[in-house]
């Protein structure tokens, strides 16, 4: 039986496991995609190299360090996480194993606007990631799609250096709230509710326009950068049975990153605690691992983990 299985590879898993194997534990790390989103960059166009949240290095340092023990890098897909007997039964497609503690860092997936050339312009003007990419929109004209709380809180942050703001509101969401409400008043945001986006136009693969409409009217607004901000999309099928998880589907955890079965941690962009991005992510891993660390610690000295007391 190995004491830690880390099922993730993105930022958060990759930091839980350099952990756990610096404490010189028996960890696993287990994931379908090594990495994860780390491997995303943005161009704007007239901006070489637009400033985004650091992370990207660290992350890739991270990396290095687990597979130069690639005895611990399992490549499977988890479908399964079950409890017996004071273990946890971790069931991939391929086979299953054995911990002390489980960290759960799958993450989530963007809810994708749905237009042909999507993939294509990720990075090129297209993101998901208002926080991460904010600061590269001095000066101008900017598309958000969405109108739920995340929405709007990127498109709060984006009028600190964007030029325009059309804000794409599907659905009212939370405009009625006092943040969207402020927003719907601002002077740098136009409003564009009940509206779809039809269409992401590029010239030479850079985003140019956004064509939206509702019913028979169609207006064509020229941006530099669409993000796309309609929810995320938690990828917890496996542990929703067996942990606790928020209506959304996101793992609940508290202060110690863990979930509602002592032993289960988790980390990242699954849990209910907002995180989005790479160096939040390896913040949040590693704190999962430390406790995780005490878990078994606390097992290996027969006393409980509340045992273990910080301040
Ligand atoms: C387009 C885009 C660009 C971004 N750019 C930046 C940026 O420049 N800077 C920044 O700080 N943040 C950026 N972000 C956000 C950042 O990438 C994420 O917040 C971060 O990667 C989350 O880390 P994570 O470890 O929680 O998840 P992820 O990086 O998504 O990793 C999830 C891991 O879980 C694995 N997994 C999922 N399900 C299973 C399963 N069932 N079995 C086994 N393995 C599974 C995946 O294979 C993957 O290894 C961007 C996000 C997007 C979508």
């Amino acid at each position: 039986m190995h004491d830690i299985i880390v099922i993730g590879g993105g930022p958060a898993g990759l930091a839980a496991a350099v952990y756990a194997l610096d404490k010189q534990l028996d960890v696993m790390l287990i994931c379908s995609h090594l990495g994860g989103k780390t491997g995303y960059t943005q161009q704007i166009q007239g901006h070489e190299n637009p400033p985004a949240i650091l992370g990207v290095e660290q992350a890739h340092h991270l990396r290095q360090r687990i597979e130069a023990v690639p005895e611990r890098l399992v490549s499977d897909v988890v479908v399964g996480v079950f409890t017996h007997e004071s273990a946890f039964h971790i069931l991939g497609e391929h086979r299953t194993w054995h911990a002390r503690a489980v960290i759960i860092a799958t993450s989530a997936q963007p809810t994708m606007l749905g237009i042909p050339n999507e993939r294509q312009l990720v990075g090129h003007g297209l993101g998901y990631s208002i926080p991460t990419h904010a600061q590269a929109m001095k000066g101008r004209h900017v598309g958000v799609v969405g109108a739920k709380a995340r929405a709007l809180r990127g498109t709060a942050e984006l009028t600190q250096y964007a030029e325009r703001i059309a804000l794409i509101a599907p659905h009212t969401g939370h405009l009625n709230s006092l943040l969207g409400q402020r927003l719907c008043t601002h002077p740098k945001v136009d409003l564009f509710e009940g509206y779809k986006v039809r269409n992401v136009e590029a010239v030479d693969g850079q985003v140019q326009t956004m064509v939206v409409s509702q019913r028979d009217v169609v207006q064509r607004i020229p941006v530099s950068a669409v993000f796309v901000d309609m929810g995320l999309i938690p990828n917890t099928q496996m542990v929703r049975q067996t942990v606790q998880v928020d209506r959304d589907g996101f793992v609940v955890i508290d202060y110690r990153n863990q979930t509602s079965v002592p032993g289960i941690f988790a980390a990242g962009d699954v849990t209910n605690v907002p995180v989005e991005q790479i160096l939040m992510a390896i913040g949040e891993g590693s704190r999962a691992a430390m406790y995780a660390y005490d878990y078994i610690l606390a097992r290996r000295l027969e006393m409980r983990s509340s045992a273990f007391i910080y301040q």
